[in-house]
């Protein structure tokens, strides 16, 4: 899939604005073959790039329970919906407009900072920052899905031995030319990566956007030393946001997630290709941005300045009641977290 997805260039962008992408159905489950029923439909490419509707499927097999992108775009056409995603464009505005709003937001931030402290939303976030590997010995990490590269060069400066893999070959090509890290362009399994040869595999908001998740957690486990560690984070199908936005809910990220999971469903499929799950949970930190965009979505139209200063504090206030609710309601933070082990021999 690498060299399909080798994306385009600035004058390809241009000409795909409002680009039309063939969704084929899926009607059952491609990880166990059940049927599933619709949790949501009518949802819309969030940047608004590509043309059409799509829905979600929630496998009826109780020992699988994942949720799949219906219809959804063959893999070599793919690139269409990342050649305007978010990893390859500015966002539109002035200079002078956004570098204000970011100062009101560090501004905002740091009013905020005794709150975040005292609750323990600030502890998850540092937890959360260096996927759970702040307390763990250095060794060798495997980023899939490395994207920019910015969790890379934080391990890295942590003394972690560093590699990355991403479909984007202009991601990974960047940040080895930034940060002089060795990259692998494709998916996990075509990467041919060898046994054995890692302490730990982090995918950061990864596992959601692959055609086969159970192929690559696989992979994964072959390529861990035993007793390695994998993290996982992902959106949480079941959060107060997905319940909240419907549609809008920019977890959904259609067409570019492709499955989508709560606590359990990965749990399971971790499970079922041979690790040891020792953490299983979800949590809110970071939770501010997914709610302010959702918001967003839901207006369907340019905010002004009041507004949007209006929805940082907003996204905030949801974020802390969303980490409150999670005392009571455990499974409704915004994003899965799985930690698992691969069993020494
Ligand atoms: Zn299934």
């Amino acid at each position: 899939m690498g060299e399909r997805l080798e994306y385009a260039h600035s004058t390809m962008r241009l000409t795909l604005r409002m680009a039309i992408i063939t969704s084929n159905p899926r009607p059952s489950c491609d990880l166990c073959g059940s049927v599933g029923k619709v949790v949501q439909t009518g949802i819309t490419d969030p940047d608004g790039n590509l043309v059409g509707t799509w829905s979600f499927q929630r496998c009826s097999n109780p020992g699988c329970g994942v949720c799949w992108l219906d219809p959804a775009p063959p893999p070599d056409e793919l690139w269409k919906a990342y050649a305007t995603y978010h990893t390859h464009t500015r966002k539109p505005g002035s200079r002078i407009a956004k570098a204000t709003l970011s100062f009101a937001h560090r501004l905002i931030k740091l009013g905020l900072l005794p709150l975040w402290v005292s609750t323990g939303l600030k502890r998850e976030a540092d937890y959360l920052r260096y996927m759970t590997l702040n307390s763990e010995p250095a060794g060798k990490l495997l980023d899939v899905g490395c994207g920019g590269g910015r969790l890379l060069k934080r391990m890295k400066k942590c003394g972690w031995q560093v590699e990355g893999t991403d479909f984007d070959a202009q991601a990974t090509q960047r940040v080895t030319a930034r940060y002089g890290i060795r990259t692998h362009v494709g998916d996990l399994p075509q990467c041919q990566l060898p046994a054995n040869s890692f302490d730990a595999i982090t995918m950061s908001q990864t596992i959601e956007h692959l055609y086969d998740p159970a192929a690559t957690l696989h992979e994964c486990l072959r390529i861990l030393k035993p007793g390695g560690l994998l993290v996982m984070t992902t959106p949480n199908v079941d959060s107060l946001g997905a319940n909240e936005f419907g549609a809008f809910w920019r977890g959904w990220e259609a067409p570019r997630h492709l499955h989508l999971f709560s606590v359990e469903s990965l749990r399971r499929l971790t499970q079922q290709a041979g690790f040891e799950v020792i953490e299983a949970r979800t949590y809110s930190a970071g939770a501010a941005v997914v709610y302010r965009v959702s918001r967003t979505n839901q207006r369907a139209r340019k905010l002004s300045w009041p507004d949007e200063l209006g929805l940082l504090f907003w996204g905030y206030r949801k974020e802390w009641h969303e980490y409150r609710t999670q005392k009571s309601h455990p499974q409704s933070g915004q994003n899965v977290l799985i930690r698992a082990r691969k069993l020494s021999l």
